[in-house]
């Protein structure tokens, strides 16, 4: 049978013989076979391997998502595995707790995925479209600066403060991203500026 193996398939692969073996040389024969039939050495076959980065922290870590389902027949993908990207200069392979948990955040029911609003007097929050959140929260920006931007302080000196509004951003951008975050949020003169790394 011609078959091709992965660094990452064959390091799995001898890791649960040298495993089994050891149990079969100490007398656990029936041990070593049941052992055996539990390992997944295969788990990555026929799984479609792209890199990204691990969307928790300023760290920004390298990660390896794994996914099965065909794009190209029309299927969806569905991801099944992910875990440190052994070739990245930050982390080496390893995830902290929250990296190592990603797998649960994709899957999670509780996910995110779409804005939310949750309107005057209501208890409960609803779905809007992007479009929709981007213009009301540019409205209410709009509105708020407005009536509080400070051009000079009590002293006359030029300070264009906007205090009553806040900017929480993502960590987990490019350096391009974050520059250009970072310059029109100070731009509106707003101070309340932070982003959620190591929260
Ligand atoms: S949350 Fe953990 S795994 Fe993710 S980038 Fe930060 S340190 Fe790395």
């Amino acid at each position: 049978m011609n078959m091709e193996l992965s660094r990452r398939q064959f390091l799995k692969t001898a890791g649960a013989g040298v495993a089994a073996t050891t149990l079969g040389a100490m007398g656990f024969g029936a041990i070593e076979e049941a052992y055996a039939s539990t390992i997944k050495p295969f788990r990555l076959v026929n799984t479609t391997e792209v890199r990204n980065t691990c969307t928790y922290c300023s760290v920004a870590c390298g990660i390896l998502i794994f996914s099965k389902g065909n794009l190209a027949k029309g299927e969806k993908a569905d991801i099944t595995h992910i875990e440190g990207d052994s070739d990245h200069p930050t982390n080496r392979g390893t995830l902290c707790p929250k990296g190592a948990a990603l797998l649960d955040i994709v899957k999670s029911a509780t996910r995110l995925k779409e804005p939310m609003i949750r309107r005057a007097g209501s208890d409960k929050f609803e779905k809007i479209s992007w479009n929709e959140a981007l213009d009301k929260i540019a409205r209410a920006m709009k509105t708020d600066r407005d009536a509080n931007f400070i051009a000079k302080n009590q002293d006359g000196v030029t300070v264009n403060r906007w205090l009553t509004t806040g900017f929480l951003a993502a960590s987990a951008t490019t350096n391009e991203t974050a520059f250009a975050t970072y310059k029109v949020v100070r731009s509106t003169g707003i101070l309340a500026f932070d982003n959620q790394a190591r929260v």
